[in-house]
């Protein structure tokens, strides 16, 4: 490839602190909120305009994770700092209550909570500033300088140009692995076959007849496309439709976005540049088909389609501890708890998606370790970037789950830096109780 040669230049130092977060996802919003509450002067940086990540930017609008099924009834699992978004949405009346997840095998399934994505956005904005989080926006991080074995800044790209901002402790929120990758920390991509889960454009309807919607529970998508074959051009055979909190508006989890028959790389430019055009194309078809075939659906209007391609899964860590989706499924406890999860493996494969439930107990332990990065000193990682195998991926992705990691690395970044230790030798046991004293739930030994 022919290339060009930029001078070299000195780089504006802009702002300093002592835990810098790299992404306002839910991992990076919890991690800021944590890190601040436990006595750290933090900084956010985040290239839209607003908190949510993939909540927000790629309209998720449904809290998965936040919830499992033990001993037949379904409990809360994800508190916290969970807690205080849960609130702050249910005052600004963009809160559902919990709605039914069914286990397509007949088990007992669990529950997920849609949220209204303008509420999220003002929640995060309040939640952040009462905590005297110092939020950067508009800031793309495009590099960083390293000093020793730790990471000394983060560059970023803004408007006013490049610039630098100094840390002690960072946090890897970005989804991407980015500023583990650029460290030099060993990441992976995909399965064996390198097969990332397929990315969505979700799409919000309104003007939808509620009560024929609704009519046996909800509509029977995977039968309504089968019998569409052909008319329409839908190549995911089965997909998500649910009620939001205000009448009429429904969200959509339909469309299914691949190029040359393999998902796009959601930390490839020319793979995402592609997928925006081609996953609103593929929003009008399924709108259409909505229109013509699902009762409830015939004077529906396009409501809004998501500002960006929703990527499920880019580079994951490989830290001191790789998760697995076997480690999910047979409810696992870790020594260095630090949250708990109990949301299916959920798998975008081609055409469709394939649920794996929690057998036994109904939810697992998060461990600390899979959080710390081989090789950077001063860096934690949270979010679906953590470390897993891609099945665990599958199910640690959720919302629920990275708050949960968000919350446990903001605390340890900064109960690190006051106790002169890195994240690596922190007191794991000090960190839990600090956890648990703030709202977290570890699990319970009596279940
Ligand atoms: C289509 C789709 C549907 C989903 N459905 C659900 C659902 O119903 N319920 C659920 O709970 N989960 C769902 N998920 C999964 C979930 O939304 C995500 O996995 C989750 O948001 C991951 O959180 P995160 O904080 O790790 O990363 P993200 O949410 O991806 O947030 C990362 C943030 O970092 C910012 N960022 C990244 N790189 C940089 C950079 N270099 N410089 C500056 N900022 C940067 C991004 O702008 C973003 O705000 C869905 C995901 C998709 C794509």
């Amino acid at each position: 490839m022919a290339t060009v040669t930029e001078p070299a230049r000195e780089t504006p130092l802009v702002a300093e602190a002592e835990v810098v977060v790299l992404g306002g996802g839910p991992a990076g919003i919890a991690a800021a909120v944590a890190a601040s509450r436990t006595g750290a002067r933090t900084l956010l940086l985040e290239r839209y305009g607003f908190l949510g990540g993939m909540g927000t930017a790629a309209m998720v609008t449904n809290f998965c994770g936040l919830h499992a099924h033990i001993n037949g009834s379904i409990q809360q699992v994800v508190r916290g700092v969970a807690d205080d978004i849960l609130e702050r949405l249910d005052r600004l009346d963009g809160l559902n209550p919990p709605h039914p997840v069914k286990d397509p095998a007949g088990g007992p399934g669990t529950a997920a909570q849609a949220y209204d994505t303008s509420a999220y956005k003002l929640a995060a904005d309040d939640l952040l500033q009462s905590a005297g989080v110092d939020l950067r926006f508009h800031a793309i991080a495009v590099g960083i300088a390293m000093e020793d074995d730790g990471i000394d800044a983060v560059l970023i790209e803004t408007k006013s140009g490049r610039a630098a901002i100094r840390g002690e402790m960072f946090i890897d929120a970005s989804g991407d692995a980015d500023l583990a990758h650029w460290a030099g920390a060993p990441c992976a991509k995909g399965n064996a076959d390198g097969f990332m889960a397929y990315p969505t454009t979700m799409f919000r309807l309104a003007n939808v007849d509620d009560d024929r919607a609704m009519t046996e529970g909800k509509p029977n998508l995977s039968a309504l496309i089968a019998e569409a074959e052909g008319d329409y051009d839908l190549p995911r055979k089965t997909g998500i439709i649910n009620p939001q909190a205000h009448k009429g508006e429904w969200r959509a989890n339909l469309t299914q976005i691949s190029r040359d028959g393999a998902p796009i790389d959601g930390s490839d430019w020319d793979d995402l540049s592609y997928a925006e055009t081609e996953g609103r194309r593929q929003v009008q078809e399924y709108f259409r088909f909505l229109r013509d075939r699902v009762p409830g659906f015939e004077n529906a209007y396009l409501l809004e389609t998501a500002p960006q391609i929703g990527i499920r899964e880019t580079r994951r860590i490989v830290g001191k501890t790789v998760l697995s989706g076997e480690d999910v499924l047979s409810c696992r406890d870790f020594d260095d708890r630090i949250g708990c999860n109990g949301w299916p493996l959920e798998q975008h494969q081609k055409g469709v998606t394939k649920w794996s439930f929690l057998r036994g107990r109904g939810y697992h332990q998060i461990p600390y370790s899979i959080s710390l990065p081989d090789g950077v000193a001063n860096l934690l990682v949270a979010g679906r970037c953590a470390s897993t195998t891609q099945d665990g991926q599958a199910s640690l992705r959720v919302s629920g789950p990275c708050f949960a990691m968000g919350q446990a690395v903001g605390t340890a970044a900064a109960m690190a830096r006051q106790a002169g230790a890195t994240p690596a030798t922190l007191d794991v046991a000090a960190l839990q109780d600090r956890l648990i004293a703030d709202g977290a739930f570890l699990g319970d030994a009596s279940i």
